[in-house]
């Protein structure tokens, strides 16, 4: 589950101050939103699934610097593990 984004960061940070923030946009869950600054916040921690697995964070990768911190120790619920499981084969199988 996401954990936090670092404010400290995000104020100094060219990224946001050019308006291109790449973390605004991580989330096929909509977790992260921007404030009236453009700073990343955590909107919607519940629906966070701790995506790609474990393996890859997007909103955590995305942050060039190390803002944004991800938590494996809450598992993506199995539903969709399932659902993941059946996307990813789908593709292989293209
Ligand atoms: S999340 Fe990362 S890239 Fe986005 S404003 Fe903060 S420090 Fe910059
Ligand atoms: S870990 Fe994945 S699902 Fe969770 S907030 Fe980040 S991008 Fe969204």
């Amino acid at each position: 589950m996401i954990r936090h984004i670092d404010r400290t960061k995000c104020d100094s940070c060219a990224l946001r101050l050019r308006d291109t923030c790449p973390v605004g946009d991580s989330c096929f869950q909509d977790v992260i939103r921007l404030d009236s600054e453009r700073r990343p916040h955590i909107a919607y921690a519940a629906d966070c699934c701790a995506c790609h697995r474990g393996y890859y964070y997007a909103c955590q990768e995305d942050c060039p610097l190390g803002a944004v911190e991800v938590s494996s120790k809450e598992a993506m619920p199995p539903s969709i593990m399932e659902s993941m499981g059946r996307t990813l084969t789908a593709h292989h199988e293209a």
